[in-house]
């Protein structure tokens, strides 16, 4: 038998914004696919117009643009088996209800809202299946006659799945194993409503599946209890020659593990559940994103992979290519990822940290801006180098080296206190025209230039420098003192100098 080729799909419907578990659902998808040389395909399953939210599909869109996961063929990627958007295939589900019908494999009910809440009220945990289908007014009670009649007159109706009762379905899921259900436990699922001539979620699902030439399905833990019924419905086609391998993602969990993560728990902690800030149209609610709150998509990703998955060994960080080579869907595990948000925001520092510091600049730079700050690329660069490795968000570089752009107009009152002494102005003058006959100001040459000044001079290296950092920072914190020396230059050294030693002389 040849190897089938590979090929997922990332199925969203359209409802709002996307759910960072749907993003690790459609990452572990985009990871197999690479892995396995296959395809990945996008498919909007828009069947429920009711949930239908304008702007969810740009949005999902914009999401994988941002964390570097692309589409091989899809919804806006094209490809040779579209439309990929299910509000677009009404006449291919058409056809494939009625080949369900013309088999016996699934009737038509005429049960109005009334009558089945009536029945629901007489019969005690009432389900629409083999127990209770000749009770009905369906295709199967009423003659022929009967039912063209109804249909003629513009009746609505749906279309049920007949199914078998008393019989065991086996699911093969690639991370769970075999999962045995029997078939009384399922009841006749809706495939199609008359009404909005659209199939439902299950209908269209397997059917796409199969005519895209699915080979995975990869999806989150919580469309489980479905896979039997899609398994029954391959079989109905007579497909299951090309029913594709399921694999369940575990759950994620709230951060404590106790119960399933909600966006409540974002709200409550301070974290987003969601890649990118989304606007509800409907309510104007806005939502946080990880891309607004400042996180680098790599260390999403990052993040993101490690929950539920692990490479077998201590591993953490992992480019997207390392990823593609070391995931395996059979090492997924089956319980619940705890949703530690505290882990990411340590991969967005480390993240941080391995980017070249021109790319961390280039992300400073606005924000340099949004405080008036306009300076030398090279200088950003360089104050990047120093500080990067004291922050876990690039907006966090301002509070913590702001001082390298603007000179302090005032000076902490406890640290005067404690670092400005008797003699500092003296000390600070005369190390002025240390540094002002300084010819290369490098870093090593000014330090070793004024470490021999205090020696000879028999000075206390401690009170110089701290009453050397006080001038320039205004307080007591920062980096080694010549780096930032050296990144003010030599002429806004001296004007810091002048300054602090007239207003705290
Ligand atoms: N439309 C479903 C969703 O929103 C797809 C589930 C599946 O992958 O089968 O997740």
């Amino acid at each position: 038998m040849t190897e089938r080729r590979v090929r997922v799909r990332f199925a969203p419907s359209p409802t709002g914004a996307l759910h960072i578990g749907g993003v690790r659902t459609a990452l572990y998808n985009y990871l197999f696919a690479r892995q396995h040389g296959g395809d990945m395909i996008f498919r909007i399953e828009d069947t429920d117009s009711n949930r239908f939210v304008p702007g969810a599909e740009e949005y999902i869109l914009e999401s994988f643009k941002w964390l570097g996961i692309p589409f091989d063929e899809g919804v806006s990627f094209g490809g040779e088996h579209g439309p990929y958007r299910q509000s677009e295939r009404r006449e291919i589900y058409k056809k494939y209800v009625k080949v369900l019908l013309d088999a016996g494999k699934a009737y038509i009910a005429f049960d109005t809202p009334e009558e089945l809440d009536a029945k629901r009220a007489g019969i005690a945990n009432f389900q629409y299946d083999a127990s209770t289908r000749m009770q009905m007014r369906n295709s199967l009670t009423l003659s022929k006659e009967e039912v063209d009649a109804l249909i003629a007159e513009g009746k609505q109706y749906v279309v049920r799945f007949k199914i078998e009762p008393n019989e065991d379905v086996h699911v093969n899921d690639l991370i769970r194993g075999e999962v045995i259900i029997n078939s009384s436990i399922l009841d006749d699922k809706v495939l199609y409503k008359s009404a909005d001539e659209l199939p439902t979620y299950h209908l269209a699902n397997i059917v796409d599946d199969h005519l895209m030439e699915v080979s995975h399905v990869i999806r989150g833990e919580e469309w489980l209890p479905s896979a039997p019924l899609h398994v029954l419905l391959y079989r109905a086609f007579g497909w299951e020659d090309t029913m594709p391998a399921f694999a369940h993602l575990p759950l994620l969990l709230k951060p404590e593990g106790n119960g399933k993560l909600s966006k409540r728990d974002g709200d409550r902690l301070g974290f987003p559940v969601f890649p990118l800030e989304w606007h509800d149209p409907k309510t104007g609610e806005i939502s946080s994103g990880y891309r607004e709150a400042g996180y680098l998509p790599e260390a999403v990703i990052n993040f993101l992979a490690l929950l539920g998955w692990n490479p077998g060994n201590d591993q953490e960080i992992m480019s997207m290519d390392e990823l593609i080579k070391l995931f395996d869907l059979s090492h997924c595990s089956k319980s619940g990822a705890k949703f530690d948000f505290k882990k990411g925001i340590w991969f967005n520092h480390e993240y941080i940290l391995l980017k070249p510091d021109e790319e961390i600049a280039e992300l400073f730079v606005p924000i340099l801006k949004e405080h008036g700050v306009e300076a030398p690329f090279e200088k950003v660069v360089a104050v990047v180098g120093m500080m990067k490795n004291r922050v876990s968000f690039v907006r966090e570089l301002w509070e913590a080296c702001s001082f390298f752009f603007v000179a302090p107009t005032e000076y902490d009152e406890k640290t005067v206190k404690k670092r400005w002494k008797e003699d500092s102005a003296q000390c600070m003058t005369e190390l002025m025209d240390v540094l002002a006959g300084i010819e290369d100001f490098g870093i090593e040459n000014q330090e070793k230039i004024v470490m021999d000044w205090i020696a000879e001079k028999e000075y206390h290296t401690g009170n110089i420098m701290n009453a050397f950092r006080l001038t320039l920072v205004g307080e007591g914190k920062g980096p080694h003192m010549f780096d930032i020396s050296w990144v003010l230059g030599k002429e806004e050294t001296l004007a810091r100098m002048k300054r602090a030693i007239e207003v705290l002389k």
